[in-house]
């Protein structure tokens, strides 16, 4: 992490420090494909590789005025100029990329699950590993400094995941004051919504910010990470 005037650039070379099948074996890190997950869960051919790359998050985002509804939030990919580029668009507490949840023309993110981990992640053919939706990796960095209770989403204190390039946090089933998120209709199209984020001491870490709430283990809840860019400059 590092500044660039009033920005935050953060800066990683997308390995996850967690166990994943997509390190190969042979590598310490290597862990069997969760086959218990049922015959569909099949892993893709990719296999991790370093891919440095960061994000210039600004201090002061600037709303572009838009109203995140569902013909904004279509699931398809460059069907609007308001949503995240492909590949790396945001960080996650634990140095892994986050993408947004529009597979590749041809492909389906709902077909593309199948191939995650037991961390809810896979690689690009370039070997790039990401986050399209919650997982227990960044949950994990918040357990290890005692941060949240437990790593595993929709069952702990604190849920936060990480950032986007624009400047949008991603959350979970919690606010960052382990106060339940809103109600799935009291949020937009992408489990979003405006308020402070601040945490269990009151202390206010983003005034006013948009971000979006993950939750799949709520009836409705959002279920994949944003699709539309909410604010007007993505720093990448
Ligand atoms: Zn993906
Ligand atoms: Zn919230």
């Amino acid at each position: 992490m590092a500044k660039d005037g009033e920005d935050t650039v953060l800066s990683t070379d997308a390995l996850p420090p967690h166990l994943t099948y997509y390190y190969g074996i042979g590598h310490p890190n290597f862990e069997p494909f969760d086959a218990a997950r049922g015959l569909e869960y099949q892993p893709n051919k990719n296999m991790i590789s370093s891919h440095r790359f960061e994000i210039k998050v600004p201090a002061s985002p600037v709303a572009k005025g838009l109203i995140v509804n569902v013909a904004l939030v279509d699931g398809v990919v460059a069907s609007s100029k308001e949503e995240y580029g492909l590949g790396p668009v945001g960080v996650a507490l634990d140095s892994v990329a986050i993408f947004n949840p529009l597979a590749r023309p041809g492909d389906d993110i709902d077909k593309e699950k199948f191939t995650f981990d037991s961390y809810s992640a896979h690689p690009t053919p370039d070997g790039t590993y990401h986050y399209h939706q919650s997982s227990r990796g960044p949950l994990e960095v918040l357990l290890a400094r005692g941060l949240t209770t437990s790593a595993v989403p929709g069952a702990t204190l604190v849920e936060l995941f990480g950032i986007m390039c624009d400047g949008t946090l991603v959350l979970g089933c919690t606010e960052l004051d382990g106060t339940a998120a809103p109600e799935t209709l009291a949020l937009d199209a992408q489990g979003g919504h405006l308020s402070d984020v601040k945490d269990e001491r009151g202390t206010v870490h983003f005034a006013n910010r948009y971000h979006t709430h993950v939750c799949p283990s709520r009836p409705g809840g959002q279920r994949y990470t944003p699709e539309i860019q909410y604010y007007n400059a993505c720093g990448r």
